[in-house]
């Protein structure tokens, strides 16, 4: 560590790993699945942790009959009930930064797979098992306990930090979109997704469809008498994964700063199909399928221009098939909906986190840009903050069994957390 200001010091001297440890593990224990009212209960435990740190507290019921008319506004769950949650401290004479978190989680999937139990944090080889303990609760952690270190040495922020601790991030950014709708925008944002301890000043886009292929039913034993809406999905999954490779091998030809931070993945625009259903029945030919995906989107790309090509490939796929050409397959938009963003590279806010980065580890940042839809967008094209992804853990591991944070990257990311904001905001 090469922080040598005295003030600096004791802040990061103040930052409480085993409370950090504790309040994960407490919000862990909430199945805070998107749509769930362990949403709700998460935003009230959070709440009252950033209230027991001296934070002003803006808690309010979130009004879906408004935020659904927002052309932003995306959901894949129903919701009875939302909180935004916002804790802020400093005094305000100067920037404003926020971090920005998510309560909410994916559900755990098959729990016998798990080698602990999903719903309760366990420690085990200096990390943090759990669902949520990476994606994203335990970032979410850092950040509080980044402020609570400031509060706990005795600093005053000149400026202003804005903790918003958001839900249905996952289906689609309802909570940080009604955080952005009641006005909390700033200066600079950090949202604390999992990053490997890289600044992400690029998130991609994501977009959410639907495809229903059609076939016609016939009894198993005269199945030429039908058609099979599996056997016509087959080309067109095949164009599909065409059309993914074909954009990707174009994506790596840009050579912007931007297009760059994306250079160590294969395909960081994926096109995933995660859900496949068809037909009724084991002994009739299959009616329809309906296959459900998520498609990638780069930086600067136009999502309708987007969304086009891919409708364009579908139909062009069901041409060359004389049943298709009669029954096109449909392509919906539905659910996730996420833009890209980006920030520039020399702004303040990366180049801060950078320095800070630094100095808590003695090794220089790494610079990349992110595979996922996250937050990061609706901060950046509705509130107009300029933001970061930075956060602890792999994503490799988050949305399946065993996910797990690195107890040592919780540490890194508090620390560096808590530097930005003495930087950034400044020092009253
Ligand atoms: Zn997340």
């Amino acid at each position: 560590m090469t922080v040598t200001d005295p003030v600096e010091r004791a802040v990061i001297e103040a930052i409480d790993i085993r409370g950090l440890l504790a309040f994960l593990s407490d919000l862990v224990a909430i199945p805070s699945l998107d749509g769930s009212l362990g949403e709700v209960a998460a935003q009230e435990y959070v709440a009252a942790s950033l209230e027991r740190l001296g934070c002003e507290m803006d808690v309010w019921e979130i009004d879906f009959d408004e935020l659904r008319r927002h052309p932003a506004f995306s959901a894949e769950a129903e919701r009875q009930r939302g909180l935004g949650v916002v804790g802020a401290s400093g005094l305000g004479n100067g920037p404003t930064l926020i971090f920005n978190g998510h309560v909410d989680v994916v559900p755990a999937g098959d729990e016998s797979l798990w080698r602990f139990p999903p719903w309760q944090a366990t420690i085990a080889d200096g990390f943090v098992y759990g669902r949520g303990a990476l994606d994203m609760k335990g970032g979410l952690a850092c950040a509080i306990f980044a402020a609570k270190a400031i509060c706990d040495a005795g600093v005053r922020l000149k400026g202003r930090l804005l903790i918003q601790s958001v839900i249905g991030e996952e289906d689609g950014g309802c909570g940080t979109l009604a955080t952005v709708r009641r006005g909390y925008t700033g200066d600079g944002a950090i949202v604390v997704e999992p990053t490997e301890l890289r600044i992400a000043p690029a998130q991609a886009g994501a977009l959410n469809f639907r495809l229903t292929v059609p076939g016609a039913a016939a009894h198993g034993c005269v199945r030429e008498d039908g058609v099979s809406a599996i056997e016509k999905f087959f080309p067109i999954y095949q164009a599909l994964m065409d059309l993914e490779a074909a954009r990707n091998a174009a994506a790596r030809l840009r050579d912007d700063p931007i297009s760059r931070l994306y250079r160590r993945y294969t395909l960081p625009y994926a096109l995933c199909i995660g859900v496949v259903r068809a037909g009724a029945w084991a002994s009739t030919v299959a009616e329809t399928l309906v296959a459900e995906g998520r498609y990638g989107v780069a930086v600067g790309e136009d999502l309708e221009a987007a969304r086009r090509m891919l409708e364009e490939a579908v139909a062009r796929a069901a041409q060359s098939d004389p049943w298709l050409q009669e029954h096109p397959p449909l392509v919906e938009w539905w659910g996730g909906q996420f833009a890209p963003a980006s920030t520039p590279i020399d702004h303040p806010l990366v180049q801060t986190a950078a320095a800070a980065f630094a100095d808590i580890t003695g090794a220089p940042a790494v610079f990349e840009g992110m595979p996922y839809g996250a937050d990061m967008r609706l901060l950046v094209n509705e509130g107009r903050t300029p933001t970061i992804l930075f956060g602890p853990g792999d994503v490799r591991d988050a949305h399946r069994p065993n996910e797990r944070v690195a107890i040592a990257d919780l540490r890194t990311v508090t620390q560096t957390l808590a530097l930005v904001a003495l930087r950034f905001c400044g020092v009253a």
